[in-house]
């Protein structure tokens, strides 16, 4: 076991802690995990948070006494099940902001943070929701998240803080920028841009509860976390299309629409700014689901097939409305899909009625007659 080693604080992301365990022992990086904990193999020029290493997971385990399931929590293996059905180890996964490994550099912000929280820390760390790209704003302190250094622009790396030769341990914190030394803690918080205040509410309250058990997503008709998710990328990533964008154009300052039209902005990688832009917009828009992401659609002419070619991927709550609600009227109804419909309510225990069908569906009242009449032709015929 090790003379020190610190607990993981409250939401810490596994990296910061691994920086912690080794800065609060006094050794470098390399020399501490290649020597005292005995791990061999790379580390660093990875997404230490995402590529979990079962050999180092153990190691760490034995020498620090963290068992490894929590250590596995600490990583965003964690959001499994929340956020995606399975994070792989590479590629680009929904919500993550990409780290853009380059070696041991770092291409892009792939970790923001707060810096009243990291100025209020007794001992400053990052925390794992740091990591995600809707995470627009501290919950906390109301503030817009940082994405590097103010003073010299280079993005956050703080395990390079135990790296280098002219390493000296004692005067380091994790909020001290790698680059040039500045504690990012100094920076002065920016206001969230504004929204009205429900949104705003939504998104607070989003940011604070999504990740618990028993939360409810805000568009009742998405059952879980997941499903929920799932449609709200799918609604950040149409509001970042440029052909979508320039639609909307008319709406473009009720919604707070970024005002760069001709471009397109693709969510994980675009700057804070227009991502707290982009998910604001969403957010108002399943508001009182679906009816007003209809109007909205019907008004500007966002069609079914404008809006997506594809509709199976996407959960039903998002699907069904979109299909039911914008498509071009008198389109012949698949029988399979009022099969579908009649086997998931029979399967909840619920009744085959056209209530039932609207609200799991959030579709028109219209369109629950038709899903009746087709499955009762095809049970006629
Ligand atoms: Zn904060
Ligand atoms: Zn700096």
């Amino acid at each position: 076991m090790l003379p020190i080693h610190p607990q993981p604080l409250p939401d810490e992301i596994l990296s910061s802690w691994m920086t912690r365990l080794a800065l609060e022992n006094q050794f470098p990086l390399h020399t501490f995990y290649n020597k005292l904990i005995q791990f061999k193999g790379e580390i660093w020029n990875r997404d230490t948070d995402r590529f979990l290493q079962p050999l180092l997971l153990s190691q760490l385990e034995k020498y620090t006494g963290q068992p490894q399931a929590t250590l596995q929590h600490l990583s965003l293996r964690y959001y499994e099940s929340i956020l995606f059905d399975h994070l792989s180890e590479v590629g680009n996964a929904p919500w993550l902001i990409p780290l853009g490994i380059y070696h041991r550099r770092r291409r892009r912000f792939g970790i923001h943070y707060c810096p009243v929280c990291l100025a209020e820390d007794r001992d400053p760390y990052f925390r794992r929701k740091w990591r995600l790209a809707f995470y627009v704003a501290c919950e906390k302190h109301r503030c817009l998240m940082e994405s590097g250094c103010p003073r010299c622009s280079a993005p956050v790396t703080y395990y390079r803080l135990g790296m280098g030769r002219s390493f000296e341990i004692k005067k380091y914190k994790l909020s001290t920028c790698a680059s040039c030394g500045y504690n990012m803690g100094w920076s002065k918080p920016r206001q969230l841009h504004s929204a009205d205040p429900q949104t705003e509410n939504i998104l607070f309250d989003l940011l604070q509860t999504f990740d618990r058990q028993g939360w409810h997503p805000p568009v009742p008709s998405a059952y879980s976390a997941l499903l929920f998710f799932k449609g709200l990328i799918t609604l950040v990533r149409l509001l970042g299309r440029r052909s979508v964008r320039q639609r909307l154009e008319p709406l473009a300052s009720e919604y707070q629409l970024p005002n760069q039209p001709n471009r397109h902005c693709e969510f994980e990688i675009s700057s804070i700014e227009v991502r707290s832009m982009l998910l604001m917009a969403a957010l108002k828009l399943i508001q009182n689901w679906p009816d007003r992401f209809v109007e909205v659609c019907q008004t500007t002419g966002l069609t079914n097939s404008r809006i997506t070619g594809d509709l199976l991927n996407e959960p039903f709550w998002l699907s069904q409305t979109i299909r039911c609600n914008l498509s071009r009227p008198n389109t012949a109804l698949p029988v399979e899909e009022a099969k579908s419909i009649h086997q998931y309510l029979q399967k909840h225990n619920l009744p085959f009625t056209k209530i039932n069908i609207q609200r799991t569906l959030s579709c028109s009242r219209r369109y629950a007659t038709r899903i009746m009449e087709t499955l009762h032709r095809e049970q006629t015929e």
